[in-house]
């Protein structure tokens, strides 16, 4: 069984047929799909799943914390597995190819106390942009 699975199956989240397609699609390193490409890779395994059926899945997802949302600048939002172990991208500018990437240092420790205007920050996003080796 896939890791993702497991840690829905962990969660007492009913696993339907289209639920598991869902999740096995999705399951993976570096794995960052649009919605619309879970579900044509959905839909080669279970051709009735519907678009709602996926969009609606993947929220679930979303909200057990299982999968994140991914926003890469305007191109579809993205949903990535790798939910549990912090990490940030690196996006090809040219074929938007991504890779989960670990930094040696914590983007949240280096915003020093002057530049956060008061607030309690709690995350931090970083997006290495450059060329694939394919692309460049
Ligand atoms: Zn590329
Ligand atoms: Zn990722």
């Amino acid at each position: 069984m896939s890791d993702l699975l497991e840690r829905l199956r962990g969660r007492g989240w009913r696993l339907t047929s289209q639920r598991r397609v869902v999740a096995e699609v999705l399951d993976g390193d570096h794995v960052h799909l649009t919605a619309d490409e879970v579900h044509a890779r959905a839909a080669e395994r279970l051709p009735e799943i519907s678009r709602a059926t996926v969009y609606n899945t993947l929220g679930e997802m979303v909200l057990l914390g299982e999968v994140m949302e991914v926003a890469t600048d305007g191109r579809a939002k993205r949903y990535d597995p790798n939910a549990h172990r912090p990490h940030q991208h690196l996006v090809c500018s040219r074929c938007g190819t991504i890779r989960d990437v670990h930094p040696t240092g914590d983007p949240l420790a280096d915003l020093p106390a002057q530049e956060r205007f008061g607030f309690t920050v709690a995350a931090a996003e970083v997006t290495y942009r450059g060329l694939c080796p394919s692309c460049s």
